[in-house]
């Protein structure tokens, strides 16, 4: 019998794929590309990349091909039997890509390649991959001597354990803390759609009344809405403490943990030749050093301070004059920030949403990126999807050439997950007799349509709908015919936000606004009433945000370039001394914010959170070029397109930046943006 999941000629039949597909077609996968590499291996001794590194592309486009569908079905269309079929394969990938990266023979190969790279005339987007790959072996270590090398692995198993063994703690210790609450009264403040959730809360635990737990969305609404100034600070104290010698469950401390993982952060790069783990994780980022990152963002600092100081100020003084609160706490800044907003510009989420239907919001979307980019998008209806829900479109060039195609999901439902996010089936990839065009698929969790009205977007969900059509862009637009550095692939870390952070720029600009708000039911345009008091609601407390975001990157930054810090002790004084110099907001002592700080202690950001800001600087002074031309300029959309979206990995961000702005990137713009600039104090 034929699987669903092998050799899948244009796109996946979705409705025929079932759970007991999917091991047999990746163990019969991953047996091939094991064969395979061994036979390219063994029958040359001269490789080029027509004979290993094409060949090996065909197959990982194969079992990309096979194993994004899976992926994506687990992510939107979850069952028990899907899970467990997911859950069985995981172990199977990491241990061939583990297989693959250390695999010495291939990478001498390439690199035999590599040295003879002027007489096989690769291009420079070839030259450009093969780098990068052989960069990836060396950080797995694959030409340490045998004896640094199984240290080496060792090293990595510790660390795989340590860092998950972080984020278990941080979660049980979120899990085991509840507040019961009997009397309705403590919650008064809550909107009524907290107070369900709490009502659930108890319920889903066989409890009376109404539980408080440290789930992100119940914390946030107690220490947003409660009125009870006690109930805010216990909340506050059980979130702050997770996972630390601060909270109640000692064995859940994650302080050793965190001295243990920096430690042997640091031990990893220095056998790979590197001064401190932070040198080891910018080497393959666009940003050339820490000191570098280091003086960014102390330029960002010092530019949003005095604003940041003011924006403090006021609060304390709103706080005291109107709610009473004499001492500001870390406590009440949310609360008291809430408060202020409402008084300052009485704009709720509801007065918007009926402006922002979603054909409306579709159809200027698309009106928009096609005037800028010179391509048509079209509505094919005869797919085989997922879910009646699904729409599928695609996109032609100007002479009516495919280009690309994608899968928009944009409904919140049952066993799908949430927040919203850019996969892809297939990336663009030239193949000898063909060319495969990209297919992105495109997820959102708006609220679905309510009786007779459209689904209806609150303005921060079609910025959301825009930053991953930007991401979407980035993979589709591509003209790469390399799969590891088309589209997305290759391109560094912390520059791969600028295209989605550059189309959230659009939904500010009363130009691109009028394309796409319009009443559902009057057809009316957003009134300036309304536009105005968004705009002013824009910047409320962004320097505040801002200084804070700089707190965790420099901090974040600090512990890792230092190969001497390896004790929670260091890591609290690091953290204390970043605070002292940026932070407007005083953190209680018995705060313990890094104890639960898994971006940097169990996921991909260490020396790494600096990311999103770095990558705002690019998106905001990209979109400057725009503001300064000509919002619908067609010679700026066309440099964007050809020098940004359209090169994928091929080049390194900076020389992509460069040739789309002619200089390299300032601040200025992402200040102004964020209503930080010097003549507005
Ligand atoms: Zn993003």
């Amino acid at each position: 019998m034929k699987s669903p999941l092998l050799n899948i000629k244009d796109l996946p039949e979705f409705s025929k794929i079932k759970a007991q597909h999917i091991e047999p077609a990746l163990d019969e996968l991953l047996a091939q590309g094991r064969a395979l590499t061994q036979q390219l291996l063994e029958e040359n001794t001269q490789y080029s990349w027509d004979n290993l590194v094409f060949p090996l592309e065909l197959f990982d486009n194969e079992l990309e091909r096979m194993w994004s569908p899976v992926s994506h079905l687990n992510s939107v269309l979850n069952s028990t039997e899907l899970r467990d079929a997911y859950t069985a394969c995981l172990p199977k990938l990491s241990e061939y890509s583990t297989e693959m990266g250390q695999n010495k023979a291939l990478f001498l190969a390439l690199q035999q390649i590599q040295d003879n790279q002027d007489n096989l005339n690769l291009d420079a987007a070839q030259q450009k991959s093969l780098q990068d790959s052989l960069k990836g072996f060396r950080l797995s270590g694959v030409d340490l001597p045998d004896k640094k090398k199984q240290r080496f692995a060792e090293i990595s198993k510790e660390l795989s354990t340590l860092t998950s063994k972080f984020s278990d703690n941080v979660l049980d210790a979120s899990n085991a803390w509840t507040k019961q609450i009997s009397d309705l009264d403590q919650l008064a403040g809550l909107p009524e759609s907290a107070i369900e959730q709490a009502r659930q809360a108890a319920i889903q635990r066989d409890l009376p009344d109404w539980l408080i737990t440290l789930d992100f969305p119940s914390y946030h609404a107690v220490v947003t809405y409660a009125d009870s100034r006690e109930l805010r600070k216990e909340v506050y104290r059980a979130y702050s403490t997770r996972a630390s010698d601060q909270g109640d469950k000692p064995e859940l401390d994650n302080s050793d943990n965190m001295g243990k993982i920096l430690q042997l952060r640091q031990e990893k790069a220095a056998l790979l030749g590197y001064k401190s783990y932070a040198d080891l994780s910018l080497d393959t980022k666009m940003a050339e050093s820490p000191e570098q990152v280091l003086e960014f963002m102390n330029e960002l600092a010092e530019k949003s301070l005095p604003f940041a100081k003011k924006e403090i100020q006021e609060l304390r003084e709103f706080a005291k004059n109107e709610l009473g609160i004499e001492e500001l706490q870390a406590w009440d800044i949310a609360y008291a920030s809430e408060k202020l907003k409402q008084q300052r510009y009485a704009i709720s989420d509801e007065d918007l949403k009926p402006y922002f239907p979603v054909d409306s919001v579709l159809s200027g979307l698309f009106k928009l990126v096609e005037n800028l980019y010179n391509i048509t998008i079209q509505e094919n209806k005869n797919v085989d999807v997922w879910h009646k829900d699904v729409r599928f479109y695609e996109i032609y060039d100007e002479n009516r050439q495919l280009k690309a195609r994608f899968y928009l999901d944009l409904y919140a439902r049952q066993h799908k997950r949430g927040g919203a996010w850019m996969a892809d089936f297939c990336s663009r990839f030239k193949m000898r007799d063909k060319l495969q065009t990209p297919v992105a698929f495109m997820t959102c969790n708006s609220a679905p349509p309510a009786g007779d009205k459209p689904a209806l977007f609150t303005h921060d969900e079609v910025i959301t709908l825009f930053h991953e059509f930007g991401h979407g862009l980035h993979h589709m637009m591509t003209q790469v015919d390399y799969l590891d550095i088309s589209g997305i692939s290759g391109v560094e870390w912390d520059a791969v936000e600028l295209p989605s952070q550059f189309m959230e720029n659009w939904c500010w600009q009363r130009e691109a606004l009028d394309m796409f708000a319009r009443h559902y039911a009057t057809g009316e345009k957003l009134p300036d009433e309304l536009f105005n008091k968004m705009q002013a609601a824009r910047h409320f407390q962004s320097a505040m945000g801002m200084v804070r975001q700089l707190e965790f990157s420099i901090f974040d930054m600090r512990i890792h370039q230092n190969p001497a810090i390896t004790t929670a002790e260091q890591i609290q004084q690091v953290l204390n001394q970043t605070r002292d110099e940026v932070a407007v907001v005083k953190a209680p002592d018995f705060n313990r914010f890094q104890h639960g700080f898994s971006h940097i202690f169990a996921g991909g950001y260490a020396a790494g959170y600096y990311s999103y800001k770095w990558a705002e600087v690019l998106s905001s002074d990209a979109f400057a070029r725009f503001e300064e031309e000509g919002l619908f300029n067609s010679q700026v959309g066309k440099d964007f397109l050809n020098e940004i979206l359209e090169v994928g990995g091929s080049r390194t961000a900076m020389e992509s930046f460069k040739a789309f702005r002619g200089r390299e990137p300032k601040v200025d713009a992402l200040l102004r943006h964020s209503g930080l600039a010097i003549e507005k104090v």
